[in-house]
C-alpha cells in the first residue's frame, strides 16, 4: 500500500505534506499566534464537529474572556456556555468548564505533557490529545480525526467504515507510520489541512494534492469509494412542545435544564415531551398553573440521532393577577421581562438557538449572536393556528423522554471544509 511504503522516486508522504504545508496550509489560525497548550486544547475542543471559520470568532471571545485555564476553572458555568452559545454540542462546553477545573486542580494549572493525562481531561479523545501535544509540545503523536481518516482511507484504499474498531486500527497503524520525525506540530496541521482543504469528502482535488502520486485511490480512479460510508440508519422523529408562559407584567418563564440531555445545564423554555401534559409538567415543576392559549406554527430543528418537532404552545397564567412577579423564582427558574433590551438579556443568558430563534422571532428582536434558524415547517394536525387547548398538552400519560444524549446538529453538520468530522 501506498501509505506504508513510498513509491520508488517519490519522496517520504510527510516530507511532500510539509513543503506543500508551507506554501499552502493554515499557518496563520488565531490559536497558532501564540500556540500554547491552553489555546491549542481549547481550539481542538471548539473544532470538533465544526468548521474553523465558524470557530474563529468563539476562540476569539472566548480566549479574550478567559485567557487561561485558572480564569475559565474559576468562572460561572452559566457564562462559560453563554460563551458556548450558538456552537451547539453543548456537552462540550461543560467538559471545556470540567477540564480546565480539573487541570488546575491536578496538574496546577498547566497542560500536562503526557498522553495519557490529558486523554484523562473531560471531553478529550486520544486523537485531540494526540493533537494538543503535538501541537503545544511537538510530541511525536498520531492523530486521526475525519479530515485524517478520510486522506489515509483514500491514500491506502483501506475499506470498510471507518468507525469499525477494525477498519479504526488498520488507519490508526497507517497515521504512526506516517508521522516525521520532526516539526510535529506543522505535520498536525498540515494533514489536517489536507483533508480540509484538498482531500475533501465531496470534491478532492487530486490535481493538486501532493501525496497524489502514491494514492491508491487516485490511480485507479476509485476516491469516491473511500472512506465507506456508515451503515446507513434510519434516524427517529419526535415531537415536543416549547412551553412559552407569560405573565401579566410581560415577563416569560425559562428554566435551567437537567444536567444531561439536550442542552443540557442551558437555559430555556419549558420542554414538554410528547405526550407530557403542560399542565402538570408547569404545576408540579414551577408550582404554577397556567391555561393554554394559543398553538403556534411548528419547527425542526436536528439532533445527532433523532430530529426534534418543536410546537410552540402559548399559555397563561391562572389567576396571574395575585402573582406578583418575583414570587416564584427558584433557582432552577426565571422570569424574564421581554423589552426593548431583552435581545441582549437573552444573548447573554446561553439559550439554545433554536429557543433563542423562536424568541427572537416572536418578539421581533435582534439576537445578538450566532443563531440556527431551524427550518420550518406546517404545524402537525394536531396544532391549530389559534384559541385551541391541544389534546397533547391537556391528556396526562407518560412522557416520551428527551433526555437520550444527543447534539444539536442545525449549525454544525460535519462539513468538508476544516470540520473536525469526529470528536475525541
Ligand atoms: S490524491 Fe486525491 S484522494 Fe488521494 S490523498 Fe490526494 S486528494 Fe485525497
Amino acid at each position: 500500500m501506498s501509505s506504508r511504503k513510498p513509491a520508488v522516486g517519490v519522496a517520504p508522504f510527510a516530507d511532500r505534506l510539509l513543503a506543500w504545508y508551507d506554501v499552502h496550509g493554515r499557518n496563520h489560525l488565531p490559536w497558532q499566534t501564540p500556540r500554547s497548550a491552553y489555546r491549542v486544547w481549547l481550539s481542538e475542543v471548539m473544532l470538533q464537529q465544526t468548521q474553523v471559520a465558524t470557530v474563529i470568532p468563539y476562540f476569539e471571545r472566548f480566549v479574550a474572556r478567559f485567557p487561561d485555564f485558572r480564569s475559565l476553572a474559576d468562572a460561572d458555568i452559566d457564562e462559560v456556555l453563554a460563551l458556548w452559545a450558538g456552537l451547539g454540542y453543548y456537552a462540550r462546553g461543560r467538559n471545556l468548564h470540567a477540564a480546565a477545573k480539573q487541570v488546575v486542580s491536578l496538574h496546577r494549572g498547566e497542560m500536562p505533557n503526557d498522553l495519557e493525562a490529558v486523554q484523562a481531561l473531560p471531553g478529550v479523545g486520544r486523537s485531540t490529545a494526540a493533537a494538543i501535544l503535538a501541537q503545544a509540545f511537538g510530541a511525536r503523536h498520531a492523530i486521526l480525526d475525519g479530515n485524517v481518516k478520510r486522506v489515509l482511507a483514500r491514500h491506502a484504499a483501506v475499506g470498510g467504515w471507518p468507525g469499525t474498531p477494525k477498519v479504526a486500527e488498520q488507519l490508526w497503524a497507517i497515521s504512526e507510520r506516517l508521522l516525521p520525525t520532526t516539526r510535529l506540530a506543522d505535520y498536525t496541521q498540515a494533514i489536517m489541512d489536507l483533508g480540509a482543504t484538498l482531500c475533501t469528502a465531496r470534491a478532492p482535488a487530486c490535481a493538486r494534492c501532493p501525496v497524489a502520486a502514491d494514492c491508491i485511490a487516485y490511480r485507479d480512479d476509485r476516491v469516491s469509494a473511500f472512506p465507506a460510508p456508515k451503515p446507513a440508519k434510519a434516524r427517529p422523529y419526535r415531537r415536543a412542545t416549547l412551553l412559552l408562559v407569560e405573565n401579566a407584567h410581560g415577563a416569560i418563564l425559562i428554566e435551567r435544564r437537567p444536567p444531561t440531555g439536550i442542552w443540557g445545564g442551558l437555559w430555556s423554555l419549558p420542554v414538554a415531551a410528547e405526550g407530557e401534559s403542560a399542565d402538570e409538567l408547569l404545576r408540579q415543576r414551577h408550582g404554577i398553573r397556567v391555561e393554554p392559549l394559543d398553538t403556534l406554527p411548528a419547527f425542526r430543528h436536528a439532533f445527532t440521532h433523532f430530529e426534534l418537532e418543536l410546537t410552540p404552545l402559548v399559555c397563561a397564567l391562572i389567576d396571574n393577577d395575585e402573582v406578583p412577579a418575583e414570587v416564584h423564582e427558584r433557582p432552577e427558574q426565571r422570569w424574564l421581562t421581554i423589552g426593548p433590551r431583552s435581545d441582549a438579556a437573552l444573548a447573554g443568558i446561553g439559550l439554545p438557538a433554536p429557543v433563542l430563534g423562536f424568541l427572537s422571532r416572536r418578539y421581533a428582536l435582534n439576537a445578538t449572536h450566532d443563531t440556527s434558524t431551524p427550518d420550518p415547517c406546517p404545524a402537525p394536525s394536531t396544532a391549530s393556528s389559534s384559541g385551541s387547548k391541544p389534546k397533547a398538552s391537556r391528556v396526562r400519560q407518560s412522557p416520551a423522554t428527551l433526555a437520550s444524549a444527543s447534539t444539536s446538529k442545525s449549525r454544525n453538520r460535519p462539513g468538508p471544509n476544516g470540520s473536525r468530522t469526529r470528536p475525541g
